[in-house]
């Protein structure tokens, strides 16, 4: 799984070089009759080879890489960066998140996460903006006798993947993490986990899309286009007429709620509402200690059965989150939402409590049925899939914009990408909202 782009070549599903070449150049005659993206005004005409649809960590990323293997790109986005991408944590703790059935994401996560050293850095060179990648690892802990007894079969199932976790005693956990409290049991160290800051991530991602040469439009798209079986490009809400080879749809949960989706096409995907807090170091906090964070590394809670997490930032605001809401496309927080969040991580570290209050917002995750991501060709020719990421956008947002962009040049599914085809869901409607 390390090497999908290299494993390609070997499965079939590129069906031999041949093929993959003859694509390559369907994709640069587009490119050729394409050229650069035609700039409209309102109303309008644009052209490029590809447009995306929304700009949260998914979209740009895509864009981006899209961009850099040559083929002109429009994105389309009145707000980029601001959907469940501005709320999201920034864990990147595939092991740390494994779960039964979950074999497939689990494998794509940890391709994801080894190649985030290199795109954060190469975002960094890139941009000048630093991303807030930190490989310090997650401790997983558990508060009583039930909770700890989960952690154990937390480390069974990861055996299970062929991962082992350091198993630590409270004692050991306590040296780990010197202001954990003192009901902590024991807990799991996972040492390749890693975090990032999910907002300068795609203030970094829309520089590079810029530098890439990729056509930016501060618009909703209103209606896909289609001729009847092919996509062809998009409606913007100020009447520009995007006229694009490909289109990849990755608008977040707002992905099928798009017009003009023909019937079977969308995959079934819902919002999932998440309410998340962050807290800051106070001048006493940081005076008490060498280093403005409380954790030295990413902490994960279970306090009588309710999951909660803590992330630390290099400059001590500290993350906790954050709650799994079935609401529709609800954005309130609550005082419930919160007094949760407070209560579960207070138990774990006592000390959040003399840090400042900064923010509490909620975000909606896209959720699919089995959880994984829909990444590929739709029953619709022309239009891509690049949505559906639920509470693993951002650590999925290296290899997904790595192998859609393989998709758009080459014409062929990546081995890597073929579990998440949007087939596996049989016949799709759009969803109705
Ligand atoms: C509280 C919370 C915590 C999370 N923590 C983590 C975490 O720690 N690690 C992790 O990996 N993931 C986490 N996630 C999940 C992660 O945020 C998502 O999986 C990821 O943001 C999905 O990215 P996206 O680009 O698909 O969607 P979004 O970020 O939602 O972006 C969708 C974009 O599409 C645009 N759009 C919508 N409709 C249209 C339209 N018609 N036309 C044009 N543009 C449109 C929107 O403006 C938006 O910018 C968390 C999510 C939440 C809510």
């Amino acid at each position: 799984m390390a090497q999908a782009n290299g494993a390609q070549a070997d499965n079939g599903l590129a069906n031999n070089g041949q093929a993959g070449r003859a694509q390559a150049g369907r994709a640069q005659a587009g490119r050729a009759q394409a050229g650069r993206p035609r700039a409209a005004g309102s109303g309008g005409t644009a052209t490029a080879d590809v447009l995306v649809i929304g700009g949260g960590v998914i979209g740009l990323a895509v864009a981006w890489r899209t961009a850099q293997r040559g083929l002109t790109v429009i994105l389309a986005d009145p707000d980029p960066g601001r959907g469940a991408s501005h709320a999201a944590a920034g864990m990147l703790t595939p092991v740390a998140e494994a779960a039964y059935a979950e074999r497939e994401l689990f494998e794509l996560g940890r391709l994801s996460l080894r190649r985030y050293p290199d795109f954060a850095a190469e975002l960094t060179d890139l941009t000048g903006t630093q991303v807030g990648f930190r490989q310090t690892g997650t401790l997983q802990v558990g508060y009583d006798a039930d909770d700890m007894a989960m952690l154990g079969e937390h480390a069974l199932l990861r055996e299970s993947f062929g991962v082992t976790s350091q198993r630590l005693t409270a004692r050991e956990c306590r040296q780990a993490e010197p202001l954990l409290g003192p009901a902590i049991g024991g807990g799991l160290l996972v040492d390749d986990d890693a975090s990032i800051d999910p907002r300068l991530l795609t203030s970094a991602l829309l520089a590079a899309v810029k530098a890439a040469g990729v056509r930016h439009r501060r618009q909703r798209v209103v209606r896909l286009r289609a001729d009847g079986d092919r996509a062809r490009g998009a409606e913007l809400a100020d009447g520009t007429v995007i006229d694009a080879q490909q289109v990849v749809l990755s608008a977040g949960w707002a992905s099928t709620a798009i017009a003009g989706l023909p019937p079977g096409v969308a995959p079934p995907i819902r919002p999932v509402k998440g309410q998340i807090v962050r807290l800051r170091a106070t001048r006493a906090t940081v005076g008490a200690s060498s280093s403005p964070s409380l954790l030295n590394r990413t902490v994960r809670g279970l306090v009588q059965g309710s999951p909660v997490y803590l992330v630390p930032r290099e400059d001590g605001e500290l993350v906790l989150g954050a709650t799994q809401e079935e609401l529709g496309a609800d954005l309130t927080v609550t005082a419930g939402g919160v007094w949760q969040l407070l209560r579960d991580a207070r138990a774990i570290v006592p000390g959040i409590t003399e840090l400042e209050f900064a923010e509490a917002v909620a975000g909606l995750r896209p959720g699919t049925p089995d959880n994984a991501p829909v990444l590929g060709p739709s029953r619709l020719p022309g239009l891509v899939l690049a949505t559906g990421h639920f509470r693993g956008g951002v650590l999925l947002a290296p290899v997904t914009a790595d192998l859609i962009a393989d998709f758009l040049v080459t014409g062929t599914v990546d081995q890597a990408a073929a579990p998440f085809r949007a087939q596996r869901f049989g016949r799709q409607e759009p969803a109705c909202r």
